[in-house]
């Protein structure tokens, strides 16, 4: 097999139109997001207007990251220190690592063999932890039964805020992802839907909530001069019991961040596109189980995962080393020590140990792979043959044979 030469951490390059309004910003000097002339709409504003309209949300804030959005979301929603907040056992480290800068406790809540919460172990948590958050994360873009998610969140009293993430575009039902609960935070970092390197969204649709976040993110008393903001006498309540913790987006990021939203719904369209081709080529593959995708979920396809869960630990090994001496770069989420942006909640050694056998067994014969959208239709195609290869030769015993195959295509690289 020809091993493949892509690249999987290239985006595509930002266009002429970002292009030419980033210039512009840095033409003006005016980065800052209160450096506005008079009565100019600085391009942060800009930015959370027309977030806020795509999503359907009254309010938006965009912020520092994605991983920002999360810990300001706790505090304002009034998490108090050392207070529980249930979320998944399964997700990027950013997650865990936002309930510990709000003063949160994590509470990990299973998966299920599909990667979305399981919402019975939930229900039980609920109840046993008294917690009143859920900081549900929408780990890898698959979605929950958000109906029932939401009903057990009523019955138990939390309040829930949704990690978009790898959601942002996506909907349950018709629903888009970020709208379940109290507040969405979505992240535009370089390998999220949108690129501006860093930076973070929040939206909601609840005033004071809003309020409190916008004065967290470091509005000093510069609020009136947000985009998609409560009313002024909102924060006249407030405005001076909640902390400035610094975190805004500058006016450069929202510009090039503005003409990407414009063509985000095109963009999953393309995701999409490459997803399947992914999806068709694994799927005759025996003993290879991709998740399942319910008719209800509307997903962007900006990576993809599967489970080898007849392979054990060495057949892992030897089947992303078998990946990548043909050029395919996987991650495997049941490796013992964290690697790049894999780790797990073995890895998290601030968070109580808990016992989650069930995310362990999933993890355990877990891989993930990105798509950027400087992959063609025929390199997913093309990728998917070499995954196919690898894992019938590794599911087949064949772990020498399978070394030997990586071996080969080493030296023909
Ligand atoms: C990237 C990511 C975040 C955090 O986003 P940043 O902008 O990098 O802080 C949070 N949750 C998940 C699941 C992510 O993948």
């Amino acid at each position: 097999m020809k091993p493949f030469t892509g690249s999987f951490t290239q985006q595509e390059a930002l266009d002429g139109e970002a292009i030419a309004a980033a210039t512009a910003v840095l033409q003006s000097g005016r980065l800052h997001r209160y450096n506005t002339d008079p009565g100019e709409l600085s391009k942060a504003s800009e930015l959370e207007q027309a977030y806020a309209a795509y999503q359907g949300a009254r309010y938006c804030l965009a912020c520092a990251s994605g991983g920002y959005a999360l810990a300001i979301a706790l505090r304002a929603a009034g998490l108090k220190p050392g207070e529980a907040v249930l979320t998944n056992a399964f997700t990027l480290a950013p997650v865990p690592g936002a309930i510990a800068a709000a003063g949160g406790r994590p509470v990990l809540v299973e998966i299920t063999q599909d990667l979305v919460l399981d919402l019975d172990d939930l229900a039980r948590k609920a109840q046993a932890s008294e917690a009143r958050f859920l900081l549900l994360s929408n780990m890898r873009g698959h979605l929950a039964d958000m109906e029932r998610l939401a009903e057990i969140v009523r019955e138990a009293g939390l309040t829930l805020i949704e990690d978009c993430a790898h959601t942002m575009g996506a909907a349950w039902n018709g629903r888009k992802s970020g709208s379940f609960g109290l507040a969405g935070c979505f992240s535009t970092q370089t390998y999220k839907h949108l690129n501006s390197g860093e930076g973070g969204l929040l939206t909601s649709d609840d005033a004071e909530f809003m309020a409190r976040a916008i004065i967290l993110s470091g509005s000093y008393m510069l609020y009136e001069r947000h985009g998609a903001a409560p009313a002024r006498d909102v924060f006249e309540r407030i405005r001076l019991e909640t902390p400035n913790m610094s975190g805004r987006m500058d006016n450069l990021r929202a510009a090039i961040l503005l003409p990407q939203l414009a063509r985000l719904e095109g963009n999953i369209r393309r995701w999409n596109e490459r997803y399947r081709a992914l999806e068709e080529g694994l799927a005759g593959v025996e003993g290879l189980v991709l998740p399942h995708r319910p008719a209800g979920e509307s997903y962007v396809g900006s990576s993809i995962q599967f489970r080898l869960p007849g392979l054990g630990p060495h057949g892992c090994e030897a089947f992303v080393a078998a990946c990548r001496a043909l050029g395919v770069e996987l991650k495997w989420f049941g490796a013992p020590e964290p690697q790049a942006f894999t780790s797990t909640h073995r890895s998290w050694t601030y968070v109580d140990p808990q016992h989650l056998p069930e995310t362990d067994r999933v993890l355990a014969g877990l891989f993930d792979m990105r798509l950027p959208l400087t992959f063609s239709l025929d390199d997913c195609r093309h990728i998917a043959a070499i995954i196919a290869l690898c894992a019938r030769r590794v599911l087949a015993g064949d772990v020498a044979e399978a070394a030997q195959g990586a071996a080969t295509a080493g030296h023909a690289d």
